[in-house]
Parts: structure tokens; C-alpha cells; sequence
């Protein structure tokens, strides 16, 4: 089984979203997830968004 990173039930009998990061060419599974709530709820409890998004500046 796959555990939710954030509540560590079996993803697999959920909706699962999968996380991967990118070394060089190679994808790396990097979290699971039951679905997008348990992710967002990660996120926020992480603060992983805290000044690393993106951020779109118009010239
Ligand atoms: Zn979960």
C-alpha cells in the first residue's frame, strides 16, 4: 500500500494524487496523497508555499 503523507491512511482506497520531482530526466515519487484535500491540508500545514511560489510579474 501507498500512505497518505498527511493522514497515513491507504491512498490506494481513496483518490490518490501522486507527487513527483524531476533530477535531471528522472521522476521521483516524492509523496501520495487520498486526494487533493489531503494534499492542500499538507501544504498548509508544511507552510510549503511560504515565499517559494511562482510569482507572475506584468512588465
Ligand atoms: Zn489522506
Amino acid at each position: 500500500m501507498a500512505a497518505c503523507m498527511y493522514c497515513g491512511s491507504d491512498v490506494l482506497r481513496h483518490d490518490p494524487v501522486f507527487v513527483d520531482e524531476l533530477d535531471g530526466d528522472e521522476r521521483t515519487e516524492v509523496g501520495a496523497f487520498c486526494n487533493y484535500a489531503c494534499l492542500s491540508a499538507y501544504i498548509d500545514e508544511e507552510g510549503l508555499t511560504t515565499g517559494a511560489s511562482c510569482e507572475w510579474n506584468p512588465a
